[in-house]
């Protein structure tokens, strides 16, 4: 299966903000002491899958340089096909599903054999907190038996919190928003444009540098456009807040809920810039937005359109 990051994203070039936990890695793997478990934890979007798979070609390949992998040696070319034998991927079948506790059996048995290539066995489990209560229970098991060589990488994109157990049994990196200087020179470099196109992708996408890339490569920026009008009418008593709504009836409720929530995020920044600091009733609002975010992360059955009403009534009344 194909790494699901933005296409523009290329697999040879290491992020600039990980460049201390890589060399923590390397330093770890080049004297022999490299940890059975590591928990990338982080910030959605700002590329820890990314970095799970440079580091694990880097484990896999026999000839790297400066603590990078070739892409040219055997191993190398076994991984990046897809098909490396001692590399197992752990993923819910579809994006905000759970892994199964048969997910979890196939990864114990998996970690169990001999290495095919008699080097580095790795599992990638991405988002440990996908895993169902019964995976997590079947997945300590695996966990507290560490084998020789063999690297079990849980990624934790803080959606939910990862039992105590189970990190109290990994080398935890974690990571927070990278900077925003050096993310939004990295985003110019990437699109090849250092316009105000760059702050505004970030600002929408809250500064995760690869969901501000998404949005380039998918031209997301006029659709937030559209809809970030359509709030200000809204807020402005312009536009009736009901019949507001059910003109995105049908979009993803969650990609609205992230421009709405980013788009008043800036209000609130900007309010506090002002100096006069945000009224309660922007407060409320916002914690509106967050406890919605929360219940549809938790997979609760929510009727999107009732749910978008609901936030426009509201955010008619914030203002
Ligand atoms: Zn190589």
């Amino acid at each position: 299966m194909a790494v699901s990051t933005p296409a523009l994203l290329s697999l040879d070039r290491a992020l600039p903000w990980q460049d201390e936990q890589w060399q923590q890695l390397c330093r770890l793997l080049n004297s022999d002491r490299l940890p059975h478990a590591i928990l990338l934890s982080g910030a959605q979007d700002t590329g820890k899958r990314h970095f799970a798979t440079r580091f694990i070609q880097r484990l896999f390949c026999t000839a790297p340089v400066d603590d990078v992998a070739c892409g040219e040696c055997k191993q190398c070319r076994l991984y990046l096909s897809g098909a490396h034998p001692d590399f197992k991927r752990v993923e819910p079948e579809a994006a905000g599903k759970a892994i199964s506790i048969n997910a979890i059996r196939e990864l114990s048995e998996f970690a169990v054999i001999t290495a095919h290539q008699q080097s580095w066995k790795v599992a990638l489990v991405a988002p440990v907190e996908a895993m169902t209560l019964n995976a997590a229970n079947a997945f300590l098991k695996t966990l507290e038996e560490p084998r020789e060589k063999t690297l079990l990488l849980l990624v934790h994109d803080q959606l939910a919190p990862v039992l105590p157990t189970i990190r109290s049994r990994c080398r935890v990196l974690s990571q927070g928003l990278p900077p925003p200087a050096l993310v939004r020179d990295w985003l110019a470099g990437q699109l090849g444009d250092a316009s105000a196109a760059v702050d505004d992708l970030l600002a929408r996408a809250g500064g995760r540098p690869l969901r501000a890339l998404e949005f380039a490569e998918a031209n997301t920026l006029d659709d937030i456009a559209r809809f970030e009008q359509v709030l200000q009418q809204v807020q402005a008593g312009e536009a009736a807040p009901v019949s507001a709504a059910a003109a995105f009836e049908g979009q993803p409720l969650n990609q609205l809920m992230e421009w709405l929530l980013a788009y008043y995020s800036r209000q609130l920044i900007a309010s506090a810039q002002r100096g006069g600091g945000a009224e309660p009733r922007q407060f409320v609002f916002y914690d509106l937005l967050l406890s919605t975010r929360k219940k549809q992360q938790s997979k609760t059955n929510l009727n999107p359109q009732l749910v978008l009403e609901e936030l426009f009534l509201s955010l008619s009344q914030s203002a």
